[in-house]
């Protein structure tokens, strides 16, 4: 049994959906072309599955809950502990595949391999971070907490980390003893055929991990289906809204991940070579598909100093080379007219990633890394998620005029402060209207246990989608009372 089918002229063979421990073929028939975004090659198809392959899924999920759920924590964890190694000693091979269907280049692609690895290391200390809420309540009598899994979940990711996001909630849902249906990205389904192998080889039971693959109407059978109890969703705020209206109207849980406009407020004391690099490093990395990319830089007071080493560094990068591509001709498209727009609304690009070219690549879907500066806050690429290597840059007269600008976002991922002033950065720390912020940090992610996620319309739901956040959303408690002594006496609680 292999990840893929055996038939197709593209390097890889059509992508299968992985269903009770084994890998089939979509039902639906209709099958939609992945590309690799570095050469617009078409490397392979990916089936759109229907509900009936939905289905299929949920009840192999549901066929193997009872078993799963019933393994003690100790030994489901063990499960993971043999997965984290499996990451580690297939880095090369999967790096390989999220750079050939997502773009990156290697280094990112290793990165986002060892975040996985880093993920489920924090699953693997479960049963340590559940253990023991116990409090003696009186004579004999005490309460206790215990975590049971809530059945069958699901798990809606995006294109931009085909091998990371997808393990923001693999480990520690079923290491929690859930049973999962994954519903990759269409653009990036590969990875998720050999994080299923790895899972079988690690010894998890058939059907407690699936992978049914498609788009719109798979997730839409998603949301619909009875035998679902919880969903989670990363990706943009559109469908997020989509996602969790639907999901929640049919009474599940669901935590759901949208889009991000991050600012980075650099205060004019900033330490230049520091500041300049983390900023160049958090709006180019990836291409600028994180939803912890910085987007816009609040440039307070005298900052020209910065922003030329900014400028010198940005000119130096290679595209191709130390900057991907982005996903798609689409979002090139998208991103492209962004920057011709705040050009003709009178903002100035210092440097033009525009109609960028890798020479040997030129079917690729590369814009080099871009900076505009005096953009206005009311454009649309100060609000707007643009998602590709662009720095929009806004000046301000003061700290309080910078916040103003990121407390009026309608996202709240992320927010940093590059300043060496304590007090500046406490005040921004507190005052900034996102969910995760940084100081002289450009890509403020938190590490396990502190749980990931946004505020406002970046995150839909309660709870964190990693960490101890998530252990709240993958658990239903049962709080039990007991008395072990023989008092006949009761009082008005009894
Ligand atoms: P997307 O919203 O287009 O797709 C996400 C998922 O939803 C995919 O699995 C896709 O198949 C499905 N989908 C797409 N359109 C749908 C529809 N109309 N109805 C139902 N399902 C649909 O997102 P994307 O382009 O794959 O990813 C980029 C976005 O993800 C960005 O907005 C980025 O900020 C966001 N993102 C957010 C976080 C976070 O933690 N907040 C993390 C990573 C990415």
């Amino acid at each position: 049994m292999t990840a893929i089918a055996e038939r197709t002229s593209t390097r890889y063979p059509d992508v299968r959906n992985y269903i009770g421990g084994a890998f089939v073929d979509g039902n639906a028939g209709q099958y939609l072309d992945v590309t690799n975004p570095a050469d617009g090659s078409v490397i392979s198809r990916v089936p759109l599955s229907a509900a009936g392959e939905v289905d299929r899924a949920v009840q192999a999920a549901k066929k193997a809950f009872p078993g799963w759920s019933a393994t003690p924590l100790k030994e489901r964890v063990q499960v993971f502990f043999r997965y984290k190694t499996l990451l580690e000693e297939n880095i090369d091979e999967l790096a390989a595949l999220v750079t050939e269907e997502n773009g990156k280049i290697d280094s990112e692609a290793r990165a986002e391999v060892l975040k996985s690895a880093e993920l489920t290391e924090f699953a693997c200390s479960l049963p340590q971070i559940v253990a023991g809420e116990v409090m003696e309540v009186s004579r004999g009598v005490e309460c206790r907490v215990e975590r049971y899994p809530i059945g069958v979940v699901a798990s809606i990711v995006p294109f931009n980390f085909p091998n990371m996001v997808p393990n923001w909630t693999i480990p520690n849902a079923i290491a929690l003893g859930n049973c999962m249906i994954l519903k990759p990205s269409e653009m990036v389904p590969l990875s998720a055929g050999r994080i299923a192998e790895l899972l079988r080889e690690a010894g998890l039971p058939e059907g407690v991990f699936n992978d049914v693959h498609g788009g719109q109407s798979t997730v839409e059978a998603i949301c619909d289906h009875d035998g679902i109890e919880g969903i989670t969703f990363v990706g943009s705020t559109r469908v997020a809204k989509v996602v969790y209206r639907r999901g929640t109207a049919n009474l599940k849980r669901v935590l759901a991940l949208g889009g991000a406009k991050n600012h980075l407020i650099v205060m004019p004391d900033a330490e230049p070579e520091m500041t300049s690099s983390n900023v160049v490093a958090s709006m180019s990395g990836c291409a600028g598909q994180r939803c912890m990319a910085a987007s816009v830089m609040m440039a307070v007071g005298k900052s020209d100093h910065i922003i030329e080493r900014m400028t010198a560094i940005v000119r130096a990068m290679v595209p191709g080379k130390h900057i991907g591509p982005v996903i798609s001709r689409e979002a090139k498209q998208r991103i492209e007219s962004y920057i011709s727009e705040a050009e003709k609304g009178g903002a100035k690009v210092l440097v033009d990633g525009r109609n960028f070219v890798v020479p040997g690549k030129e079917n690729g879907y590369y814009i080099g890394p871009t900076l505009i500066d005096y953009v206005t806050p009311d454009m649309r690429i100060a609000q707007e998620e643009v998602f590709g290597p662009v720095m929009t840059i806004i000046r301000a007269k003061n700290v309080d005029e910078a916040l103003s600008v990121q407390q009026k976002s309608r996202y709240g991922n992320a927010a940093s402060v590059f300043t060496e002033s304590g007090g500046v950065a406490r005040y921004v720390m507190e005052k900034a209207s996102a969910g995760m912020v940084g100081v002289n940090v450009g890509v403020p992610v938190p590490r396990e246990p502190f749980g990931f996620g946004g505020w406002n319309e970046s995150k839909f739901g309660v709870g964190d989608i990693t960490g101890r956040g998530s252990i709240e959303f993958w658990t239903k408690s049962k709080k039990m009372t007991t008395k072990w002594n023989k008092e006949a006496g009761v009082n008005w609680m009894s």
